[in-house]
């Protein structure tokens, strides 16, 4: 199955993909944490994306494509995959349109919450600086104050979870990334995932999409 998570940031897209991951036996590919990932490497990949990852803009489309191009190529991908924060352009959606079987998606899911509740989300979100597993002051707070319940890594408040940062990635994305719902819902393959509520209820009706994509 092969599956792309719209939605703006602090929508709760990667924490319902890293579950359906699990549930479907395939993998979730976040772009945000693959660029981190080379941020903190210092790998050139990095360096180059740096600027852009910390003050909420997208960085370059070629880099992105060219680092989901040779990700989707590898392997462990033959199964599937839950693209997370990728296609974020129009170019990006194109190109991964043509990246042969890959690009053949099976659905994209839009999850839409009320924007006055995401910053909200974002400004009180804590991220682990080992795993990455995502807290939050009031609604999901750790244990022990600021260190991961699970691998008991520092948490850390993400340099573009910081208010003014946030406010500049809604903008990008209702400039850049929303017209990615038109585009795929031309293509019959959107559904709108309400991501208003519980973890849990929002993974109820994510699964009745993907569960009724399934039973095709
Ligand atoms: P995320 O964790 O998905 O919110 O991504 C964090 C940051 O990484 C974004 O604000 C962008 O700077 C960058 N990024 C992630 N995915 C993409 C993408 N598909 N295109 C451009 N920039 C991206």
């Amino acid at each position: 199955m092969r599956l792309v998570f719209l939605g703006m940031p602090g929508v709760g897209k990667g924490t319902q993909a890293k579950q359906l991951s699990h549930e479907l036996h395939i993998l979730q590919v976040s772009t945000g944490d693959m660029l981190r990932a080379a941020i903190s490497k210092g790998e050139a990949n990095g360096k180059e994306a740096k600027s852009c990852v910390e003050s909420g803009r997208l960085v370059p489309d070629e880099l992105v494509i060219r680092i989901v191009k040779a990700r989707l190529l590898e392997e462990d991908m033959k199964n599937g995959f839950i693209l997370d924060g990728f296609p974020r352009t129009d170019a990006q959606a194109d190109a991964l349109s043509q990246m042969g079987e890959s690009g053949q998606l099976d659905r994209v899911l839009s999850f839409e919450m009320d924007e006055e509740m995401l910053v909200s989300r974002l400004s009180g979100r804590r991220t682990c600086s080992k795993c990455e597993e995502i807290y939050h002051q009031i609604h999901r707070a750790p244990k022990q104050e600021m260190i991961c319940d699970l691998c008991g890594g520092a948490l850390i408040q993400r340099k573009d979870d910081h208010s003014d940062t946030v406010l500049e990635r809604l903008r990008v994305y209702k400039k850049e990334t929303m017209p990615l719902i038109a585009y795929y819902e031309s293509r019959g393959l959107l559904s709108h995932i309400d991501a208003n509520g519980t973890f849990d209820a929002v993974s109820q009706r994510v699964m009745a999409v993907v569960g009724a994509n399934l039973r095709k």
